[in-house]
C-alpha cells in the first residue's frame, strides 16, 4: 500500500491530504502536528460563551476553487459571512470608510479552524497531535522513501511521498537538520530560507457592553501606526453574545518585533489604549478579560523561487503552504494544498 506522511496539519496539509484520500483512497495518510490544534494559523480559541479566531481573521473568496470548496463540497452548515464593510485608520488615528475589497469575509459559528476539521472528517487520515517532527531521513532503499524522527525519539514511515507544510524557517529547519545526502537540499535550505515573514503580536480584548460602529474591521492604511489591523468578533455569527465586544488588536510587525518578549500584561494593555484611541472611545481601554498570541511566523512577506520546489517533487518530497503559494493567506494556503495533493496522486 502507499504510504504519505504530512508534516503539519495547517490548511495546506489537510487540504492535501483531503484530494489524495478523494483520489486515492487505499493510500495510507498519516499527519504530524506539532500543536494540540488543526488548522495552523487559521486558529480558533474558545472561553466561556466566547468564540474567536486570533490568527487568520476570515476566508476571502479570491479562488473558485476553494470557493466551491467551502461552499458546495464540504458541508456549508455554520459558514457565515461578515457583512459589515472594513474601514481604514492612518498614523493620527483617523477613521474613514475604506475600500472594503472583499466580496466575503468568511468563517464558521465554530470559527476558522472548522476547514481543517471539516477536510479531515472526509478522510481516513491518521492524525498524530503532540507530535513534533524533528529529522527527515532519505532512506538508502530501492525506492528512496522518506522516513521522520519525532520529538520523543519515535520513528515514523518510510512514506513513499512526504509533504511538509510548517512556515518557511520551520522547513528550512527541518532540511538543514535532514539526513539527505544530495545537492538539492542545500538548494533548497538557499531558496527557502530566502522567505521572509512578517511578525504580528495580538492581544484579544473583551468588555461586557456593546459598541455602535458602522465597520467590522479596521485596517492602518499608511502603514505609519504601531496598530495593523482591528476587527470585532462579535460581527461573526455565534461568536459573541449579544451586548458585548470582543477585538482582536494586531500590531503592527516594527512594534511586534520590538515588544515580542516583552511582558504580555504591558503588551495587551499598550495594544487596548490604541484601540481606544483609533475608535474613539476611552472605555476601551479597560477590557474586563484579554488573551494575545506573538505569532513570530505570521505572514510571508513573498513566495518562494519555485524551481528547487518542483525539483524536489521528483524526489517524492513536496513542499507546501502560503509561502510556496506566494501569498500569505488562508485561501491561498486551502489551494496551494489541493493543487500539491494533486501532483501527490498523480506521483502515485
Ligand atoms: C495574525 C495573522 C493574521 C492573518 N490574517 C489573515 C486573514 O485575515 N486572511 C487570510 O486569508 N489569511 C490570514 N493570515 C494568514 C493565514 O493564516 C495563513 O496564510 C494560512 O493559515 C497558512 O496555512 P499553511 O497551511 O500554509 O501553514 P500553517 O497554518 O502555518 O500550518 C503549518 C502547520 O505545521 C505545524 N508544524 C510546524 N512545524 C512542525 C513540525 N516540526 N512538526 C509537526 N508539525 C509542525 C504547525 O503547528 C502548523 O499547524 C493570517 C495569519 C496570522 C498569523
Amino acid at each position: 500500500m502507499t504510504s504519505i506522511g504530512i508534516v503539519g496539519a495547517g490548511a495546506g496539509g489537510v487540504a492535501a491530504a483531503f484530494v489524495v484520500a478523494d483520489a486515492a483512497p487505499d493510500a495510507d495518510v498519516t499527519i504530524f502536528e506539532k500543536s494540540g490544534g488543526l488548522c495552523g494559523r487559521a486558529a480558533t480559541r474558545r472561553h466561556e460563551d466566547l468564540t474567536y479566531d486570533y490568527g487568520a481573521n476570515y476566508l476571502k473568496s479570491d479562488d473558485e476553487r476553494v470557493v466551491e470548496l467551502v461552499t458546495e463540497t464540504l458541508d456549508s452548515d455554520g459558514l457565515v459571512d461578515v457583512t459589515e464593510p472594513i474601514y481604514a485608520f492612518e498614523a493620527d488615528d483617523e477613521v474613514s470608510p475604506g475600500r472594503d475589497a472583499d466580496d466575503h469575509k468568511w468563517s464558521y459559528r465554530q470559527g476558522l479552524t472548522q476547514i481543517a476539521k471539516r477536510l479531515l472528517a472526509r478522510t481516513d487520515a491518521t492524525v498524530h497531535r503532540w507530535t513534533r517532527i524533528e529529522t527527515i531521513r532519505r532512506l538508502d532503499d530501492a525506492e528512496a522513501r522518506w522516513e521522520l524522527d519525532d520529538a520523543d525519539g519515535e520513528t515514523w514511515g518510510p512514506f513513499d511521498a512526504l509533504l511538509v507544510n510548517p512556515p518557511a524557517p520551520q522547513t528550512v529547519d527541518l532540511l538543514r537538520d535532514a539526513e539527505w545526502d544530495a545537492p538539492l537540499r542545500e538548494t533548497l535550505v538557499d531558496a527557502i530560507g530566502d522567505v521572509e515573514y512578517r511578525t504580528v503580536w495580538t492581544a484579544v480584548l473583551h468588555y461586557p457592553f456593546g459598541i455602535d460602529v458602522p465597520y467590522y474591521g479596521l485596517v492602518n492604511t499608511d502603514k505609519e501606526h504601531p496598530v495593523g489591523w482591528i476587527s470585532r468578533e462579535e460581527c461573526k455569527p455565534g461568536h459573541v453574545p449579544a451586548g458585548e465586544t470582543l477585538l482582536v488588536v494586531q500590531a503592527n510587525h516594527e512594534w511586534s518585533v520590538a515588544h515580542y518578549d516583552d511582558d504580555p500584561a504591558a503588551n495587551v494593555a499598550a495594544l487596548a489604549d490604541h484601540a481606544a484611541a483609533i475608535m474613539g472611545d476611552e472605555r476601551l481601554a479597560d477590557p474586563d478579560w484579554t488573551d494575545h498570541q506573538g505569532w513570530r511566523y505570521a505572514q510571508p512577506e513573498a513566495g518562494v523561487d519555485r524551481g528547487p520546489i518542483d525539483s524536489a517533487r521528483e524526489e517524492g518530497l513536496y513542499l507546501l503552504g502560503d509561502w510556496v503559494a506566494g501569498e500569505g493567506r488562508l485561501h491561498a494556503a486551502l489551494a496551494n494544498g489541493l493543487d500539491v495533493g494533486e501532483r501527490v496522486v498523480y506521483g502515485l
